[in-house]
């Protein structure tokens, strides 16, 4: 695969902006380079533009290369930036399943480029066959989301493996929710295909989604492309240094997705035994999906009693359904009170 046959021609002609942390390189005693402020010390300096502490530690604890890594504001800017480096506005096109995170059509509309959807089948899965035949030369951009968002499940790691080896434009998959999946990540095959792109966060197994720290694993090149058209200092400072001391302890995280795992089977177990519940649908997330007989009614109620759930009617496949975040124990405890009152009403 030729990465620049994929670019955009105004990003692969790009001179990037050169910072003055790009020249120099290693440490100093005085710093007259950057126009910055010499007082407030440490928050008067630029951030590492490339963020290159974290990502040794990222690349350690994934078992990848640190030019394999890109780290952004959030997941969002790993997405926006796909659009932006390989998608000629009104010309090309990019295809996702659905229903999915609802980011990819949003970037897609901003960047004023043509958003296809594959409706996935009742069991939320779909071939890959049907998927690539919506597809032609100006597809540039395929998104797979697994474990998917609304829906929980993984989705078939055969036909993802089918798409990637089959579209000749790149296939973002979206991990999101990979620590609470009992899938593995495929990270372990970005050698073997230069055509994929995987996004996870800290979002939520790291349980750091006030941060905004979101990271992208691609081939060097995809990863190159991604640098040049960044802004230059992506990922600020105090989050750079408050996820290098998070990411020293990665047996908290374990601990937390243990946890949060075992409250989904109680959730689980707990919402089955309700009248109003018609469906609980698989879940390797830290959400569940389920349908009940009054999807606004329910929602409403919750929410007079201070309980947020994402109401998912009227999204395509989801009707009747609400998407509930796994909480602590006292969370889903309150939640599951709630319904009852509701139900005795
Ligand atoms: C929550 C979520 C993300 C995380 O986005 P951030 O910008 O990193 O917070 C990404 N993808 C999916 C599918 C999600 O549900």
């Amino acid at each position: 695969m030729d990465i620049n046959q994929l670019l955009r021609k105004n990003i692969a002609a790009l001179s990037p902006y050169s910072c003055a942390r790009d020249e120099f390189e290693g440490e100093a005693s005085v710093y007259l380079d950057a126009n910055e402020n010499p007082y407030n010390a440490p928050y008067n300096r630029y951030p590492d533009p490339l963020q290159k502490a974290l990502k040794e530690k990222i690349a350690a604890l994934k078992g990848l290369r640190a030019e394999q890594i890109f780290l952004g504001n959030g997941s969002d800017e790993s997405i926006d930036l796909a659009f932006r480096a390989f998608c000629e506005p009104r010309i090309d096109n990019v295809l996702a399943i659905a229903p999915t995170y609802g980011m990819y059509k949003v970037c897609a509309d901003i960047n004023d480029v043509a958003y296809r959807e594959h409706l996935l089948d009742a069991d939320f899965q779909f071939k890959a066959e049907d998927l690539l035949a919506r597809c032609d030369e100006h597809t540039k951009l395929i998104f797979l989301c697994s474990p998917n968002n609304p829906t929980g499940n993984s989705l078939c790691s055969s036909e993802i493996v089918k798409v990637i080896e089959n579209f000749q434009g790149l296939v973002m998959l979206d991990e999101a929710y990979i620590d609470f999946s009992s899938q593995d990540s495929f990270c372990s095959l970005l050698d073997k295909y230069p055509n994929l792109v995987i996004f996870q966060t800290f979002s939520k197994a790291w349980a750091s989604a006030g941060l905004r720290l979101g990271m992208a694993f691609a081939s060097p090149e995809i990863i190159a492309v991604y640098n040049k058209v960044k802004y230059p200092y992506n990922v600020n400072l105090q989050t750079q240094q408050l996820m290098l001391a998070h990411l020293q302890e990665p047996q908290r995280i374990q601990a937390w997705v243990t946890e949060l795992i075992e409250q989904r089977s109680f959730l689980q177990q707990a919402l089955a035994a309700l009248p109003i519940v018609q469906h609980i649908y698989p879940s390797d997330a830290n959400f569940l999906l389920v349908k009940v007989d009054d999807a606004d009614a329910l929602y409403q109620y919750l929410v007079a009693q201070g309980i947020i759930v994402r109401n998912r009617n009227r999204v395509r496949l989801c009707e009747g359904c609400l998407r509930i975040t796994v909480g602590t124990a006292d969370e889903n405890a309150a939640l599951m009170a709630a319904m009852q009152q509701f139900i005795n009403l």
